[in-house]
């Protein structure tokens, strides 16, 4: 059983249909990237999973159990967490104390092993941790983003566009994080219009056009394919 099934989903913009019947999946453990152009639809279906975003037709399983129509709040409290676009941080708030509010919900976790943790993942956090969070650098605060949602130690980790914006070493560095995440067991959703990169450490990935997926695949065998490499990673 997959921890994540979609199923048939539309989701709606007014009369707009901007998701025209997606299958997707996640199993537990697996790095599963989604690509495509912009407004291909992949922001709506990062929304209808974590449910600020009606579904119009079609099902959402999460470990065997139909969320299709659960709360936002319900779906965080099951493990479904998402780092947005744009990081979002508490810019006044310190690095630590963004870090200690993604932990705020869990009871009886320890949080100085998981601050270690995520010090041991982002170094530079442990350096910043007593600054205001809006002072660090655009990577640094995707850094910290991604480390604030993973304080909640999710089940399932979504991530819209993690390199979006980004000087190309910094991207370098989000990714082979994501990656060293995958090898701590992190199931990873992850959203990308990089898609060489993402494809390339994705276990499996699925490419989106127009509110359809037209291909799903390893990450190998799409990097690989000749429309893929064509369409989206200009080779
Ligand atoms: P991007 O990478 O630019 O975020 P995307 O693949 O995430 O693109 P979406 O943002 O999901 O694509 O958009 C899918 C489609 O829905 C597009 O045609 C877009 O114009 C439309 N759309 C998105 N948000 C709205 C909205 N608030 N109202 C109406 N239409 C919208």
């Amino acid at each position: 059983m997959p921890l994540l099934e979609i199923t048939g989903l539309k989701s709606h913009y007014g009369r707009i249909e901007a998701l025209h019947g997606l299958d997707v999946a996640v199993e537990a453990g697996e790095l599963v990237a989604l690509v495509g152009a912009n407004g291909a639809g992949k922001t709506t279906l990062l929304r209808c999973i974590s449910g600020v975003q009606p579904v119009s037709a079609g099902r959402l399983r999460f470990e065997g159990r139909d969320i299709t129509r659960a709360r936002a709040d319900r779906r965080v409290k099951a493990g479904i967490c998402q780092v947005p676009e744009g990081r979002q941080v508490f810019g006044p708030l310190s690095v630590l104390d963004n870090l200690r509010l993604g932990a705020f919900r869990r009871k009886g976790a320890d949080p100085a092993a998981d601050l270690q943790r995520m010090y041991d993942l982002f170094p530079v956090l442990a350096d910043k941790r007593h600054q205001p969070a809006g002072t660090l650098s655009g990577g640094q605060q995707q850094m910290l983003a991604i480390a604030r949602a993973l304080m909640a130690d999710p089940r399932l980790l979504l991530l819209d566009e993690p390199s979006m914006g980004l000087a190309p070493l910094l991207v370098a560095e989000i990714f082979a994080v994501i990656q060293q995440l995958k090898g701590q067991g992190v199931t990873i959703f992850l959203v990308e219009q990089n898609a060489h990169a993402a494809l390339s450490i994705a276990d499996r990935g699925y490419v989106m056009e127009t509110g359809r997926v037209v291909l799903s695949d390893s990450g190998q065998a799409l990097v690989e394919n000749p429309r893929v490499r064509e369409a989206y990673l200009g080779l």
